[in-house]
């Protein structure tokens, strides 16, 4: 625990790493093995929390030309994270993680409403809580509720989960000469539009002076590492 920087932080998956080499849906091997790199941290004293994508079922401005309304569309995107945050519930107490997912979309019968001052109990009291169905309200991304979850948590920092294991300059599989960032200032990201995380996002955790990992934890203990400031990543920041 002493080696961590945070001690204190929200994890953001996205849809797509739950897919793995998949074209969709959950793939119960990258599941299982996120569940137990955010066992190590998380038995090591590390609070953390999670907010999930769902995009590896569901995107609601993806159906808007085969006639879907882009808010049916979104909310049946906020219903895709919580099918994801179940199936990380699942993995992580399979490994003897306590957990709770609360849903900014009340789903009594599944899981526990989004209630803050409950949340972060469950926090101090060492459990993982999930934060599913997004902010609960259409037009925004699981981005943007990993930046409002972590201000509101108080987490010290907010390690986004890719694919790849930090910014680049461009596409890594397709360009040569891409090159990766270390550092970035949230301004860079806005004004380069690297596409990381929307940009009310950015903005909301600039505001909040909460740094952004962008990593991958696919990478075997890519998360302990990243936490102890080794291993491969970009940071944003001021
Ligand atoms: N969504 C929404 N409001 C939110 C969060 C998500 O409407 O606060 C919907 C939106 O349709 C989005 C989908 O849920 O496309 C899945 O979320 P996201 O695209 O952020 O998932 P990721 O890219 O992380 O897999």
């Amino acid at each position: 625990m002493s080696n961590f920087k945070w001690k204190k932080i929200l994890l953001k998956i996205s849809g797509e790493s739950l897919m793995g080499s998949d074209d969709f849906g959950i793939n119960p091997i990258i599941v299982n093995s996120f569940a137990s790199e955010i066992s190590e941290v998380v038995k090591s004293g590390i609070h953390l929390c999670i907010v999930v994508g769902g995009g590896n079922i569901y995107r609601g401005v993806s159906n808007i030309q085969n006639g879907m309304d882009r808010t049916t569309g979104d909310y049946m995107g906020m219903l895709a994270t919580v099918m994801n945050s179940l199936a990380i519930q699942n993995s992580l107490e399979k490994i003897g993680i306590q957990t709770r997912v609360q849903s900014a979309l009340p789903i009594s019968a599944v899981c526990e409403p989004y209630i803050r001052r409950r949340a972060i109990r469950h926090m101090e009291k060492g459990r993982v809580v999930i934060f599913a169905a997004g902010t609960g309200n259409p037009y925004f991304t699981t981005d943007t509720a990993a930046a409002l979850r972590a201000s509101e948590m108080n987490c010290e920092v907010i390690i986004k989960a890719t694919l790849v294991d930090g910014v680049y300059s461009a596409d890594p599989k397709k360009d040569k000469n891409a090159f990766k960032y270390n550092n970035m200032s949230y301004l860079d990201v806005l004004s380069k539009d690297l596409k990381v995380m929307d940009a009310s996002a950015i903005s909301l955790a600039r505001e909040n002076k909460i740094p952004i990992v962008v990593c991958s934890i696919v990478k075997n203990q890519n998360l302990s590492k990243v936490l102890s400031g080794k291993g491969s990543y970009t940071i944003i920041s001021d």
